[in-house]
Formats: structure tokens, sequence, C-alpha cells
């Protein structure tokens, strides 16, 4: 194996195929000096709460943790924009050396007066679980005081990753649900969660199922609002698409109201569809209308769809495609989707896959994949090399990689500022897509006009 691999990181690798079973080590925390790409559990509950657009959100801790702002995660609303303001307590030494409670009680105090939000969110970062802040209380007399809900979440940074950080998102969220009168939500109605509306891609699934006569209650973490999930439970059916950072809510729900959920994905052209067709079927018996009302749909995206993505395809076939994403249930539609434009994916990687994604994506993987957990730049760079691909797929961490090392680059993360999701989405992935991979500045890129020239084609290496 790879020298760029540590020997402590060398179970998180696995090649898929050759009859070996997937034995990959996954779920745990990041080996320290490693330099994961992951992100903290404060970063974690900040990408699912923040796109609520009517609430206020602040960073209780040094000025450095509130850089997770709008600008490089860009959820849009169609309404307020309170989202895209960052407020920071910028807790300085005094401050840790004597408490930072006063001071997040005058924040708090300042800024709902300023801006009459819905709700507070008050992310807790790592220095305030090391002095210990009483987050709690403050927010519990806050909220008594301005008669909103302040809502505590405790993502103290260096508890656990990621995942821990959407669990602390879910269980502050989960304090608004069930406080808003549902008697008028209709039954044919679903919640949205685990869409963030990145580029406005929930406007285009919210007319689909406009076309197919559903209401939707909630769009929980995309152009969310306060109120809407106060009301959420009354919906019938829980739509969960980034299944790693809602599902737990999902679940809360279900276990509190009875709101059954599903996992959907919205990427690609398979997964859409059949993320429609599996909601119609689950209405179907309330309105048989349905079924019918999706076919129609479905054929008519493709119909003008599939030309135009045969175009594309005519230049990308045998491009070859790494990715590294955050949950890696968009790594099953996004494989999916470059096979539609001809392209094969070599490397595949997650910041917080489980066991199950490992294994569901080997079956679905080409054999001879590279499959990574939790990387870090340096194996990521030596994967690009060994696999010569044309296309890097990630988020802002990964964007200088791809460029360094003369390949295309599609930002399918948080940072994106072109609609992905959706049939629409797909058309601009594949315009997106096409234009990197087949840009003419690759050409001037040494270590990739050798590999024309013959120079060592399996590392690609002057
Ligand atoms: S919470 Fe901790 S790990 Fe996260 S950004 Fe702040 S200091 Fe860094």
């Amino acid at each position: 194996m790879s020298k760029a691999i540590l020997e402590e990181r060398k179970d998180q690798v696995h090649r898929t195929g050759h009859g070996n079973p997937v034995e990959i080590a996954c779920n745990k925390e990041s080996l320290a000096g490693a330099v994961s790409q992951r992100a903290c559990v404060f970063c974690g509950s900040r990408v699912v709460l923040y796109p609520i657009a009517d609430a206020l959100h602040l960073v209780h801790g040094p000025i450095g943790c509130a850089v997770y702002t709008w600008d490089i995660r860009g959820a849009l609303s169609s309404g307020p924009e309170l989202h895209r303001l960052s407020f920071s307590t910028d807790l300085q030494e005094l401050d840790v050396v004597f408490g930072g409670e006063e001071k997040l009680t005058a924040a708090l105090d300042e800024l709902i007066d300023r801006h009459k939000p819905k709700a507070a969110f008050v992310y807790s970062t790592c220095i305030v679980g090391i002095i210990g802040d009483d987050l709690e209380a403050v927010c519990k007399e806050m909220s008594l005081k301005k008669k909103i809900p302040v809502l505590p979440v405790m993502s103290e940074g260096f508890k656990g990753n990621k995942r821990a950080g959407y669990l602390a998102a879910c269980k502050a969220m989960f304090q608004l649900v069930g406080t808003q009168d549902i008697s008028d939500v209709p039954k044919l109605s679903v919640n949205i969660l685990g869409d963030f509306n990145l580029a406005g891609e929930i406007w285009i699934i919210r007319k689909y199922f406009e076309r197919m006569g559903i209401t939707v209650v909630a769009n929980i973490t995309g152009d969310g609002r306060v109120e809407d999930i106060g009301r959420c439970h009354g919906a019938s059916l829980n739509l969960v698409q980034c299944s790693g950072a809602t599902l737990d809510l999902a679940k809360m729900i279900q276990e509190t109201y009875g709101t059954p959920f599903i996992r959907v994905s919205y990427i690609g052209i398979e997964d859409m569809a059949d993320s429609l067709y599996q909601i119609s079927d689950f209405f179907k018996e309330i309105d048989p209308t349905i079924v019918e009302k999706t076919e129609t749909l479905v054929r008519e995206e493709l119909s003008t769809l599939m030309p135009e993505i045969a175009r594309y395809r005519k230049d990308l076939e045998g491009k070859k495609v790494a990715m590294y994403v955050g949950g890696s249930f968009k790594a099953f539609s996004l494989i999916k989707a470059f096979r539609h434009l001809g392209m094969k994916v070599v490397v595949c990687g997650s910041q917080t896959g489980t066991k199950e994604d490992y294994n569901e994506l080997a079956e679905i993987a080409d054999p001879d994949t590279i499959l990574v957990d939790d990387a870090n730049p340096l194996e990521l760079a030596e994967f690009i090399k060994e696999k010569n691909v044309d296309l890097f797929v990630g988020g802002v961490k990964e964007r200088p990689i791809a460029y360094k090392l003369g390949v295309g680059f599609c930002d399918h993360n948080h940072e994106r500022k072109e609609a992905l999701g959706g049939f629409e989405g797909m058309l601009n992935f594949a315009k997106e897509v096409h234009s990197s991979v087949m840009s003419p500045v690759w050409n001037f890129v040494p270590r990739r006009a050798n590999r024309n020239k013959g120079v060592n084609k399996e590392t690609g290496n002057v």
C-alpha cells in the first residue's frame, strides 16, 4: 500500500472486487495528526440548523469558530435572511478565566431585541465545554424573558466528530416540534429533511410535489422557518435525504408522534425518479391519481433531459472520477449519475460513512474502486494520481487538491452555486462536469500532458 497512508489508517482503505470482503474501519475518531478533512461537532450542528432563516444563530466561543458563515455554506431563503448574519460572543482570555455567561446573556439580550427572531440557537464550542459555562441555564432564563424559544446546541467541537454535531442539532430542533397548531395540515403532506436548499434545490423539488398534489409542511433544513418546524408533526410522511444529518430527528418524530419516514435522494436520474415513486406509493391509498401524476411528471422531465445528457456523454465517455463526500448516501446517487454520463468512479471516500454505507457502496461500485474513510489531503492526492482521474468531486476543502494536481473539479457540497438536485439539477451537473473535465487548461499541466505522451501511465508522475 502507498506510503501516503499512515500505518494506523490502513484499515480505513478498501479496494473493491477480487472477492475480498468489505472490511473497512469507520465511524471512529480521526487519527491525531493525520489532518482529517472532517469538520468538528460544532460545524456539524451549524450545517443542519443555520438554514432556519428566521432564527438567530449565536456562536458562543472565540471568533474563529464563527468562520462557518453563510458565505461559505449558502442555503437560500425565499423570505427572511437572518441566517446570513453571523453572530459570535467573541470570547477572550478574561472570559475564559472568569466565565462567559454574562457576555452571552448580554449578547442574547441585545440581538433578540434588535432582530426580533422567531427563535434563537446558541452554539457551544470547544472552549465553552472546557470552562463549563451553563448554556442551558442562560438559554432558559432568556427564553422566559423574551418569550421565544432560546435553544442551547450542545456542540462542543472536541466531543466527537461531525455526526455528534448532527445529533446535537436534531435534539435542539426537536424542542420546536409540536409547538404549533396542525388542524389545517392536509393528509397528502410531507416534511423535507436533509436538503439544504443550496442554490435553490428545495424549490425545484417542491415544484415536483406540487405537481403530485402534495403539500410541504416544513422544509426543515433548507429555507426553514421556526413555525413550520413547530407544526411539522402534522405531516403524514418525513422525507429524509442527507440521512446522517437528519435521520435522528426523523426517528425522534416517529417515536413521539408516530410519523413514518423514508430515505430519499434528489440526486441523479434513477434516485430522483425512485424517490418520487416511493412517495406516490405511500400516498396512493389516499389519492389513487397520484401514481399517474408521478409517472407523467417523470416521463415529461426525462424526455427533455435525456437527449441533453446524451450530448454531454459523447465527450465524457470513459473519463474517471474521484469523489470525497460528507455522508456516503450521496455517493450512491453520484455513482449512478456518473454512469449516465459514461464516467467511472474509481475513488470514493466519505467523512462519516458507516459499515452499512461502505458495504452498499462496495456493492454498486466497479471492481478495483478505492473506498476510503475519513481521508486526508495526502491520501486523496495519492489516489487521484494513482488512478489518473479526470475529475474530483468534493467541497471547499477538496477544491485546492484538485487544482494543484491539475484535474477538473465539481463542487457537490454546501458551497455549490449551481442547483444539482432534481432532474433540472442533473442537467446542470452534466454541464458543470463537462465544462470542467473538457477544459483545455488541463493540457498545460505537465503531469497530465505527459500522460498523453506515455510517461508513467499508472501514477501520472513526471
Ligand atoms: S468548536 Fe472547537 S474545533 Fe470547532 S471550530 Fe471552534 S475551536 Fe475549532
